[in-house]
């Protein structure tokens, strides 16, 4: 869901782009995304697009056709880098690894060393699977190589800690629909100096315009590059988005997500269901919840059932799980208790209708326990961890 502050924020009557309260705005974008990458970073701002503009521009500004790219790839986001790698004419290096666990840091050290690689690319938050590949390893064997290290952070920004700097991540890219509750339509990067460089001292030009990081930072910067006409009421939802951030503080929004996930899957679990995946809590998306769809059960006929009737959306699968697992998204202004035991009770009431048993408020009464025992059990507020967007004032 699109927190409806961030809605609001883009209904705002626009402004040119070169107008100062616009480039006021755009300073304050820049300030509160070096917040949410947690970086002292120069170079912070959203790339026009949805997220793979951000990962595109990344790996289309920093590779030369033949440059050797390791990519650590475990579902379809890994998947997506590779083909966007390959497109900007690298030497694509793959790491495949098994969908619903991380790659090894083992398994990326050995394809190091196999060759002078100029970037390691993985994913940090695999949507696809729900599993959270820890960087702060990864980033010093890529270093000990001499590679760069470019992170993949479009579901994980906002929802979970991406601590660029104390990582040590060399390039960080976003997107704003994931854990920021904003629509789709930009994609918030930082870089640090070591990779602006790389960039900077490219022997062939960067072989697209719209996307060359170089251009979009000097566009970013105080010497307003004049590059592409400014999205304005996306640049307005994202700042909105980002200071919903800040007012409420990187780890009380962490904890919400990292409530709001446990709540549903203790439910999940009391009603029979199992997740799919086999890494620990540690190395899963508090966020995503990935559920086995049981046998003799219709993944599309469930999934219609409650859009249907209870105006909730769970995510299909991709690739070999399809068909094989939900994914059930509680990021941003979702992570709520509200909706947590609606979809809850919805999800108990639809597998009724498929003759799967499960106990009945079985859900329910696991994620309230699972409240009760966090601390977070009582009346709702209007504004319920959410400030001024909470869902009490719509
Ligand atoms: C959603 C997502 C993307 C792609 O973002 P788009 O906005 O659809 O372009 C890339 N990587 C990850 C990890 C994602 O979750």
């Amino acid at each position: 869901m699109a927190d409806p502050r961030v809605l609001r924020a883009m209904s705002t009557p626009l402004l040119g782009q070169f107008d100062p309260e616009f480039t006021a705005i755009m300073g304050e974008v820049v300030e509160l995304s070096r917040f949410a990458f947690q970086t002292a970073n120069a170079r912070a701002f959203p790339v026009p697009g949805t997220g793979r503009a951000g990962l595109e521009a990344a790996i289309v500004s920093l590779v030369e056709p033949g440059d050797r790219v390791v990519v650590a790839e475990c579902g379809r986001f890994g998947l997506l880098t590779i083909e966007i790698a390959e497109r900007c004419g690298a030497e694509v290096v793959p790491v495949r690894g098994e969908w619903g666990r991380i790659i090894e840091p083992d398994a990326i050290a050995s394809a190091l060393e196999g060759g002078r690689t100029k970037i390691l690319a993985v994913v940090h938050g695999e949507t696809s699977t729900g599993v959270l590949q820890p960087l702060e390893e990864i980033a010093r064997l890529a270093h000990a190589h001499g590679a760069l290290l470019v992170a993949d952070c479009v579901v994980t920004l906002g929802g979970c800690a991406v601590a660029v700097d104390r990582w040590a991540v060399d390039v960080a890219t976003a997107g704003t629909q994931k854990c920021l509750s904003c629509p789709s339509g930009l994609a918030p990067v930082t870089f640090n100096a070591r990779a602006e460089r790389v960039i900077r001292e490219r022997r062939s030009k960067v072989r697209s315009n719209y996307l060359d990081l170089g251009q979009l930072a000097d566009y970013w910067s105080p010497a307003r590059f004049n590059h592409h006409t400014a999205p304005t009421s996306m640049v307005y939802g994202l700042r909105e988005a980002l200071r919903a951030v800040r007012e409420e503080g990187l780890e009380a929004r962490f904890a919400r997500h990292r409530l709001h996930g446990d709540a549903l899957r203790a439910g999940i679990d009391a009603l029979g269901l199992s997740l799919f995946g086999k890494e620990p809590p540690e190395r899963r998306l508090p966020f995503i919840t990935p559920v086995v769809v049981p046998e003799g059960v219709d993944d599309l006929r469930v999934r219609r059932r409650l859009i249907e009737d209870f105006a909730i959306e769970i995510g299909a699968a991709f690739g070999p799980l399809q068909g094989k697992i939900w994914r059930i998204g509680t990021m941003g202004y979702s992570a709520q208790r509200q909706n947590i035991l609606l979809c809850l009770t919805a999800l108990e009431s639809v597998l009724r209708g498929e003759g799967f048993r499960a106990a009945a408020g079985a859900g329910v009464d696991a994620a309230l326990a699972h409240y009760a025992a966090a601390g977070a059990a009582g009346p709702l507020a209007v504004d319920d961890n959410l400030g001024a967007g909470g869902i009490g004032r719509l």
